[in-house]
Formats: C-alpha cells, structure tokens, sequence
C-alpha cells in the first residue's frame, strides 16, 4: 500500500485566510483534533514572526499534549549576508525544540531580484546553509520551496538549482509550492515528475492553492506522478481562495485510491473533526463540502430516496458512515410518499409504507408547499404538522391576539410586543421590550407561557432566516426559518406568510410547541 504524509497548516497558512484569527487556545484544541485524526504533521505557526505562535511553541515544549502528531514550526532561512549560526529566526526554529521543521526559501529569480533583493547566487547560498544547519542540529527539514512552479516557468534552471541547493544541504522533503493557485494539475503533474527524476535522493511533497478551485486535484496529480507529501487545510481554509481541503483529499486517497494517510480505523472521525474544528474557527461549515457537508447524502427526489432505501449504492459514492457522515432524507414536494414514510416512522414506529395515513400527510405536504411552506430544514414543523393532521397533536396553549410596535431607532429595544394567550381556559396576557419586533415578540410568547410551563426557560432561539419567496411587490410572501435550542436538542420551525411579522410569529409557535411536546 502506497502512503502520503499529510501535512496540515490550518494553523500557519490557514491562518492567513480572510477572517480566520486562532486564539492560543483555539490552537490547542485545532491541534489536537488533527491528531486524534491521525494526521502526523501539524504546522504550528511561524515563532519567529508571531509572538502567539512563539508563545504556542513554548506551551508545547513545556508540556507536550500530542499523542502521534508532530508539531511543526515554520520560518525562512537565514537572512542574505547572515550565517544560520548567527539567524535570530532560525535560533526561534531551534528553540522550540520540535524534531520537524519547515522553512522556506525562494525558487523564483524574480522574486530573489525584486523582492529579496540579493544576488541569486546568494540566495542559493542562504537555502543550502540554512537547511544543512538544521539538519547538523539533527532536525528533519522540509523545504517550501515558494513560486516554485511560477519560477520553474520563467527560468527552469534556477527553480531546479535552489532545489538542489536545499537538496545538499540535506532536506528531507523538497515541498512544491504553487503559491499563486494558478498552475493546471496537468503541469503540477509534468513538473512534480520532472523534480523526482532530477533528485531521486529527495522526497516531494505539493502545496497547493484553490485561486482554480483545483487543488485537490493538482494534488492527487502531483501524487500520482510520486509526491509523498501533501499540505492541506481544514475546509481549505488560507490566503485567498484558500489551500488544499484536507477532508476531500483525505478521503480521496484512502477511499478511492486505497492510499494510507490515516489509520483505517480513524476515518470515520472525519466528518465530526471538520466540523469541531470549524466551529473553534467560527466558520460555517459549507454544507455542499464532499464526503463532510451536511447535504454530501442527504437525498430529495422521490425515486432518489426510494432508490437508496432499497439500496444505497444506487445513489451514494461511498457509505456516509465510512467518513463519520450521515445520510439524510428531506422532506419537500419531489420527496414524494416514501421521504413521507421515513420521516413519519421516527413519530409513529409501527406505522407501515401502506398506510392511508402515509397519504394524507403527503397530500397536506404538497398542499402547504403550494402556499409557499418548505419543510426540507424544518423537521420541527413537519413533526407538528403529521401530528396535527392525524388529530394527535396537543393543544398547549392557544394564542388569543398579538400585537407588535416597532420604533425607528437603533438602540436596543426599540420593539413592543403585546399578547394575550390561554391555557385550559385560562388567559394570561403579557407584554415585553425587544431588539426588533421578532425578539420582542418572541419574549412576549414566552413570559406569558412560563407562567404555565416553566422549563421554556429552558429553550432558545439560534438562528432566524428570512426569505421573501414570491416577488409579487409589497404582497410577497415571506417564508421564515427560526433555529431553536435545548442542549444538545435542535430543531427547526418555519412559518409563511405574506406579513413578515405573522410569519415569524407561526415559526415561533411551533418552536414552543414542539419543545412542549417532544423535548421538555
Ligand atoms: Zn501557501
């Protein structure tokens, strides 16, 4: 079996991605869901630039927290007119005491002569130097070489001569970078092979940028040509469009390719470990992402669901299962009886395919589609709505009138809301201040509906989508989205309407009503 050393930099090229920002803490914990992953390398950061990232190294050297991962600190070679002995930058490297380490150099003439400014001899002499130093402190030494592929276009010799200079000095890994993202994997592939077969004593290995949206396959191109390593990030997170995706690489070469990245065993912690990760980033995970989004198997269309219900295969390139993924079944008009079916067994176990209820619930479904409901996200609603239509769902509470008072200015509440409710009879009215009318709204509902149900204390809203669905000018029809919370509880409702405030109102209704009948 053929391996490919991953070598993540979420915490070093990542971070040079629009609105990432990592917090010493947040590095920590990044690091070590790419280790219980399994991924060896983890480049931590540049110490020798960053204060953070030289505090981080610190706290590693102090109490290493790894278990397999090696952690890896990245920095330039010594500077022009300096010898390594003498580099600040380079004694940081040394400081952090971590067997690995990653520095860079420049293989592009161009910028050696415009933004370096050295001579290119000089230039060479800094790599072989710097690298052969950290080779005699007995460090494993990867080396980026930046523009390599830019440079290679422009003056093949000198990119191929600072090769060979990192190559003397003792790199173990010769690192291919295609820093500006606009290489085709075709020439990645050419170049990766030229490189091997004029330095068989080193290793390859490839970072890629996204600026083509093709870096995962510039890099399957380079390794198939015999790189043994690729630099990736988590969700492709990085400078501008971002690096290599390290979910769709992974899993790429394992499952496709039957390459070892990773233990075997560790691939079904995939998908949890990009989705922990973006969340310590605060990024929202792109639900399209392959073999990791939320939608990678979620099927819509009637025979699409029929057909994996039957068999699986019919519509998934692998089982979501081997990547730690699920498969999801949406509810909407092309779902048809069968999504109708699936979704109804978690309510009504002993319920069977045939059953006239099965129909009538999918009529309703289409009915309230053509009003402009979408039920694809809002399981909650869906749930209320079976239950309402086979006269099992319990009335808790029953809203009697509303009203809503929005003022204009920008300060915090600036919304009243008014609502009288009753519960067995019994009226409650109540009133409440809020930031815009939804959330005023929202704590009227509530304040009246704790007097009878205290635990709705315990529930909050999320997240709260508005979207206009028929442009029929002032008349058109708003569908609204509200994400409610209990814990680990997570359920969404929904509410259409042709007035805004109407529909958020039907949407926070269902919120506390399914909260009343399947979570408190
Ligand atoms: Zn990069």
């Amino acid at each position: 079996m053929r391996r490919v050393e991953l070598l993540d930099t979420t915490l070093r090229d990542g971070a040079q991605g629009e609105g990432i920002d990592h917090s010493l803490s947040d590095k920590r914990k990044i690091a070590l869901s790419l280790d219980r992953l399994g991924i060896p390398l983890i480049e931590g950061g540049n110490p020798a630039a960053n204060p953070k990232d030289e505090a981080f190294f610190q706290e590693a050297k102090a109490a290493p927290f790894l278990m397999q991962a090696r952690l890896v600190p990245f920095g330039s070679t010594c500077r022009a007119g300096v010898k390594p002995e003498a580099d600040k930058g380079l004694a940081i490297l040394l400081s952090t005491e971590q067997p690995v380490i990653s520095i860079f150099g420049k293989a592009d003439i161009r910028q050696v002569r415009d933004v370096l400014r050295v001579t290119p001899e000089e230039n060479l002499r800094m790599i072989e130097d710097s690298v052969a130093f950290l080779c005699r402190s007995g460090r494993r030494v990867l080396f980026d070489a930046e523009h390599f592929f830019d440079g290679a276009d422009d003056d093949r010799d000198y990119a191929f001569a600072a090769l060979k200079a990192a190559c003397r000095g003792g790199a173990d890994v010769l690192v291919l970078c295609d820093t500006k993202g606009g290489t085709l994997p075709d020439d990645l592939r050419s170049r990766t092979a030229e490189v091997l077969a004029a330095l068989p004593k080193c290793k390859v290995g490839i970072h890629c940028h996204d600026d083509m949206g093709l870096s995962v396959a510039g890099s399957l191109a380079c390794i198939d040509a015999g790189a043994a390593m690729a630099q990736v990030t988590v969700a492709g997170v990085g400078e501008r469009c971002g690096n290599t995706n390290l979910s769709t690489l992974l899993a790429t070469l394992q499952l496709k390719l039957h390459y070892q990245v990773i233990p075997a065993e560790n691939l079904p912690l995939l998908t949890s470990t990009a989705r922990e990760i973006l969340e310590v980033m605060n990024v929202t995970p792109n639900r399209r992402a392959p073999y990791v989004g939320y939608s990678a198997f979620a099927h819509k269309g009637g025979m699409h669901i029929d057909g994996v219900m039957k068999s699986p295969e019919s519509f998934e390139h692998i089982p979501p299962e081997s990547v730690g993924n699920r498969r999801r079944f949406l509810l909407s008009e092309q779902t048809g009886r069968a999504g109708v079916y699936t979704r109804l067994k978690r309510l009504i176990p002993e319920i069977q395919r045939d059953d006239p209820r099965v129909k009538q619930i999918t009529e309703r479904l289409k009915r309230r589609e053509a009003q402009g409901y979408a039920y694809e996200s809002a399981d909650g609603s869906f749930d209320l709505l079976a239950l309402e239509t086979l006269g099992m769902r319990k009335a808790f509470f029953e809203v009697r009138d509303f009203h809503v008072l929005s003022g204009n200015s920008a300060e915090d509440n600036n919304a009243q809301a008014y609502i009288k409710i009753a519960v067995d009879g019994k009226e409650e009215i109540n009133a409440a201040e809020g930031d815009g009318p939804v959330n005023a709204l929202d704590k009227a509902l509530r304040k009246a509906l704790m007097v009878f149900y205290p635990k709705l204390a315990n529930m909050h809203l999320r997240d709260f989508k508005v979207r206009v669905i028929d442009s029929g000018g002032t008349a058109s029809v708003v569908r609204v989205l509200i994400e409610s919370a209990d814990g680990p509880h997570v359920w969404t409702t929904t509410g259409v309407s042709s007035n805004i405030i109407q529909a958020c109102f039907l949407a926070l209704v269902d919120s506390v009503a399914y909260y009343l009948t399947f979570v408190g």
